[in-house]
């Protein structure tokens, strides 16, 4: 599968530590990222990661457009609720064309646990 990782700042310690759970998982997939997220993850877990720019310079648009392609089955993006973002519209985007594909998208650690268990028992190949 391919699968995107995405984090804003202040939730980029939960996402690092939830990929790091399940690095045995995400070793077996494609796997892409906005820049600082993919980076911090491939030092932590020496994940191999296809990186875009960081997001803020268009990196959740370089991942929207994937989606547009079809060619992300998932996403991880830890969002942060509680500070606000520059590029705004663009996270608006990226989760707008998520649910046009219906992508399957966790924005918080309780739908990532889920999702990633998912697709550890194969849920995603009979969807
Ligand atoms: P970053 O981008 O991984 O380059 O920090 C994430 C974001 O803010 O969209």
């Amino acid at each position: 599968m391919n699968i995107a990782l995405i984090a804003h700042d202040e939730k980029k310690e939960e996402l690092l530590k939830f990929v790091n759970e399940y690095k045995g998982e995400f070793a077996k997939h494609q796997l892409f990222a906005t820049g600082t997220t993919g980076l911090r993850v491939t030092e932590l877990t020496g994940l191999s990661i296809h990186r875009f720019k960081s997001g803020p310079l268009g990196g959740d648009q370089e991942i929207g457009a994937r989606i547009a392609n079809q060619e992300l089955d998932a996403v991880f993006f830890f969002r942060d609720p509680l500070t606000a973002q520059p590029h705004e519209p663009d996270v608006s985007a990226l989760v707008r064309l998520g649910d046009v594909y219906n992508i399957p998208m966790a924005t918080n650690i309780g739908s990532a646990n889920i999702l990633i268990k998912g697709i550890i028992r194969g849920d995603m190949q009979n969807a």
